[in-house]
């Protein structure tokens, strides 16, 4: 049976597996199954594979393969680029990083607090930009580490990373940054960059999840996050996931050919879907830079809606998005970085993102232009009737009206 069309618009939660991903993976699901560390030619053989997957996603970001480790996830790799700065510096306790990174490093952070680690979390401007100058004012004799994130998830929102790895390297202190949400979108060479460690996650370009990598350049001192076998070099301990590894190899290849392709269609594609919601919806407001911005991204609000009624509505008619990020999703707070970027709690639930990639078509964008006005207006009269009834909590109370239907 064929699965219903699906309408997809959540890109930055996860990508469709390319065709020609599953097609390099499989292979090693179904026959060369043997374990890379084994002395026997039918493990060992896997092993080459493994090296030839490495120099693949070394090429996407211009580093030399012994650069590269793979974990099992974006979330793993910046989880231990935090824990190998704090361990191979013992005397620094200070990690500085901003309010609008991914929950896998603020939930980090946030642990390492309650362990008695000092965190800044930086603020950002209602653009969603960092103020350069506070944050180098913000590097302490302690900062054991910076952690900046390339580009965000939920607005698109680029950081200035050049700028920023520049001011560590001239302060002496490491920089590191989650890059998950960029290659495709971004053009990405470390050494431009100038940063110590990178992060990718190979589910966010087109290979499946449970597969990322840690770049650590050259001579950076690096102690394991997981420790067991001497996989990675040492790095990082546990049976390579072999499949996946040469899945990301080949994602990563195609993600190099796709630059262009999302750099100008999809782009394009995401300017007509923003334009035509913000000119012919009332009261709605992008969220975050225009310009400054990956080409797939779209964040917006739509004022007196409860976003997750919207997503509701939308599901019904096949049309996948999201609010916040997908690991937040199913939670009543409203976005951290919405909120950071100081909007309203209520604006702020009243954000959906959209977020294209190389597999949408302009038919898509057609379809979702049909529906989601019909959907907004539809809310906004019954959270219009709501009020009229007293009530001040429009949104809310649209979201049980509507949920009751
Ligand atoms: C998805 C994402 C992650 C987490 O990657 P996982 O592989 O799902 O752990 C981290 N950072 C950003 C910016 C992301 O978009």
């Amino acid at each position: 049976m064929e699965p219903p069309k699906i309408y997809y618009f959540d890109n930055n939660a996860t990508t469709r597996v390319a065709p020609e991903v599953v097609a390099a993976m499989v292979p090693f699901l179904s026959e060369h199954w043997g374990n890379p560390s084994s002395s026997y030619q039918f493990g060992k053989a896997t092993a080459r594979h493994i090296e030839l997957a490495r120099e693949k996603v070394a090429a996407l970001i211009h580093a030399d393969p012994r650069e590269i480790i793979f974990t099992s996830c974006g979330t793993e790799s910046n989880n231990s680029a935090i824990h190998s700065a704090l361990i191979t510096h013992p005397g620094k306790r200070h990690i500085l990083t901003t309010a609008v990174e991914h929950s896998a490093n603020i939930k980090f952070c946030e642990y390492l607090q309650k362990r008695g680690y000092e965190v800044t979390f930086l603020p950002v401007e209602p653009d969603g930009s960092l103020d350069i100058h506070l944050l180098e004012k913000s590097i302490r004799p302690d900062t054991a580490i910076v952690s900046v994130m390339l580009a965000n998830n939920e607005t698109g929102v680029i950081f200035p990373l050049e700028e920023i790895a520049a001011i560590c390297r001239s302060k002496g202190v490491l920089i590191h940054t989650d890059a998950v949400q960029t290659p495709g979108k971004l053009k990405l060479n470390v050494a431009d960059l100038g940063v110590d460690m990178l992060s990718l996650s190979a589910h966010k370009l087109h290979a499946p999840k449970g597969i990322g990598l840690l770049y650590v350049k050259k001579r950076t001192k690096y102690v394991p996050y997981v420790t067991g076998g001497g996989q990675e070099r040492g790095r990082r301990g546990g049976t390579e996931n072999v499949a996946s590894m040469v899945a990301f190899g080949r994602a990563a290849e195609l993600a190099m050919a796709t630059l262009d392709d999302e750099n100008t269609r999809v782009r394009a594609l995401r300017d007509r879907l923003e334009k035509t919601i913000l000119k012919t919806i009332p009261n709605t407001f992008r969220n975050g830079s225009r310009d400054s911005r990956l080409p797939n991204t779209s964040n917006l609000a739509f004022d007196h809606v409860e976003a997750e009624a919207i997503l509701m509505l939308l599901d019904q008619a096949g049309i996948c998005a999201s609010s916040g990020s997908a690991c937040t999703t199913g939670s009543l707070d409203p976005s951290h970085v919405l909120v950071a970027m100081g909007l309203t709690p209520a604006r702020a639930r009243a954000s959906i993102r959209f977020s294209l990639g190389i597999y949408n078509t302009s038919e898509d964008v057609d379809y979702l232009l049909q529906h989601l006005p019909g959907i907004i207006s539809r809310l906004r009269a019954v959270s219009h009737t709501h009020s009229k009834h007293g009530s001040e909590r429009n949104a809310e109370s649209s979201t049980r009206a509507v949920s009751a239907h």
